[in-house]
């Protein structure tokens, strides 16, 4: 018998598919044609006298999980390429194990208008088969005094209009809150109406202006700090305005113990509420600074290891619903100021696996099947699409993973051009070998390991 299809993933044990635990045990021969799943086999390829000549990936010993989807990273471009470009970005995503990823809005211009986030779509499509979905923001210019074209930016004809209904992924001021309150109920009902989700960065800028986490770090280093008060202060804020509206609202980033506490009270009566944090929060605390000076300064900032411990124990009990990385870039001489001067954020998207694998699957705190739940599933969800599966029907976004061989991250072998890295060194496990999206292979760590073309099974 010989099969015709594009692409074949053979002997790998798929976690994160449509069937049940036992399935993960059992080694499994994945099918892709025309970008799609075409068939799931179980037994490894040997049972099948599978013939074929198209592209093998060797999957031996390793695992298949669904495609990775980050609903937060920024990609500075429009405005500021030399801190990261929409190819830079999507390159970056596709070595992180990310298959569709969701960019902010607080470019140059800005992601206001259809026409921005034309921009970013037919740019995305043609560097690279990940899917690069925008995300408007809530007012103009991020200005907080008129509403963006929220309405127009929806009705965008993009490839996440195609595949989610929306022309954009949801809407943000991601880097600020919209404090004006007024404004922001408009803006709450406008997403609702559309059934876009709100995706909300919680900063009290009357708060805040400081550059890490206010405590005794901050008080040893002699600079301001920011409390965690400026951020679960507009948490509550906006938890009441979730109520009040009927919107659907995400809240980004949560760093604070006291915001994970008012999310889990709140998700009793407003199950629509979601919320995300990211790996730096659950694998470092405001320690670490001394040693890494600007490099782990971003916003929110690094807290203490109570907060820490709290934003795990809500990623355990869902009541923090999924991990995005917030990936902010920026150039090296840029982090290389002190830590007042240096701009907040760092490169997440090709740590993001390893350190979420690292600090909660080994020590047990998550299944992987939960962690991808988190990193895939979860995020597909929020933002409408039909993925975060690896199922026979669905778009062929896999991704192959080691688990096993410890490796130190090296910010200098990034795709991203932000290089900078809090996790510089760090041992990790959890490679990512290689990323199938849309049945293109994307991604792939080792040209000759992972994928050899015409080979006979
Ligand atoms: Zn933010």
């Amino acid at each position: 018998m010989r099969d015709t299809c594009d692409m074949i993933v053979k002997d790998v044990q798929i976690v994160g598919g449509a069937g049940g635990g036992s399935v993960e045990s059992d080694l499994s021969t994945i099918l892709i044609r025309k970008g799609v799943i075409a068939e799931i086999r179980n037994g490894g390829t040997r049972n099948h006298g599978l013939q074929s000549d198209c592209r093998i990936v060797e999957g031996a010993g390793r695992k298949a999980i669904p495609g990775l989807i980050d609903v937060h990273v920024h990609l500075r471009d429009p405005g500021f390429p030399h801190k990261e470009d929409i190819e830079s970005g999507c390159r970056a995503a596709a070595a992180g194990g990310y298959t569709t990823i969701c960019c902010m809005p607080n470019t140059d211009p800005t992601i206001d208008t259809a026409d921005v986030v034309r921009y970013i779509d037919r740019k995305g499509m043609a560097a690279s088969p990940v899917r690069l979905f925008a995300v408007g923001a809530m007012t103009m210019g991020q200005r907080g005094t008129v509403a963006a074209r929220i309405g127009e930016m929806h009705a965008a004809d993009t490839r996440c209009r195609a595949l989610t209904g929306h022309g954009i992924a949801g809407i943000s001021e991601d880097g600020k809150s919209l404090l004006d309150e007024e404004l922001m109920v408009t803006v709450l009902r406008t997403a609702k109406a559309l059934g876009l989700p709100v995706m909300d960065h919680t900063e009290d800028s009357a708060l805040a202006g400081g550059c890490i986490n206010e405590g005794t770090v901050s008080r040893s280093l002699g600079v301001r700090g920011i409390p965690a008060e400026a951020e679960t202060r507009i948490v509550e804020r906006d938890i009441r305005l979730a109520r009040e509206t009927g919107a659907r609202i995400h809240l980004q980033h949560i760093s604070a113990a006291r915001s994970v506490e008012a999310i889990r009270r709140a998700k009793e009566d407003l199950p629509g509420l979601t919320a995300e944090t990211a790996p730096h929060y659950f694998s470092l605390t405001e320690d670490v600074v001394p040693r890494m000076g600007a490099a782990a300064k971003m916003n929110p900032p690094l807290r203490t290891e109570r907060d820490r411990l709290a934003v795990i124990e809500g990623l355990a009990d869902g009541t923090i619903d999924l991990i995005a990385t917030d990936h902010a870039p920026h150039a090296a001489r840029e982090k290389a100021q002190t830590l007042a001067e240096a701009p907040f954020g760092v490169p997440g998207l090709e740590t993001g696996f390893a350190v979420s694998y690292s600090t909660l699957v080994i020590p047990g705190i998550l299944t992987l099947r939960e962690l991808i739940d988190r990193m895939s599933r979860r995020p597909a969800e929020l933002i409408g699409l039909n993925g975060g599966r690896i199922e026979a029907g669905l778009p062929a976004d896999i991704v192959i993973i080691e688990e096993n061989e410890p490796f130190a991250i090296a910010g200098g072998r990034f795709a991203s051009k932000g290089k900078i890295t809090p996790f510089e060194g760090m041992t990790v496990r959890g490679r990512i070998i290689c990323t199938i999206c849309d049945g293109v292979l994307c991604y792939d760590c080792n040209q000759r390991a992972c994928a050899t073309p015409k080979e006979d099974l």
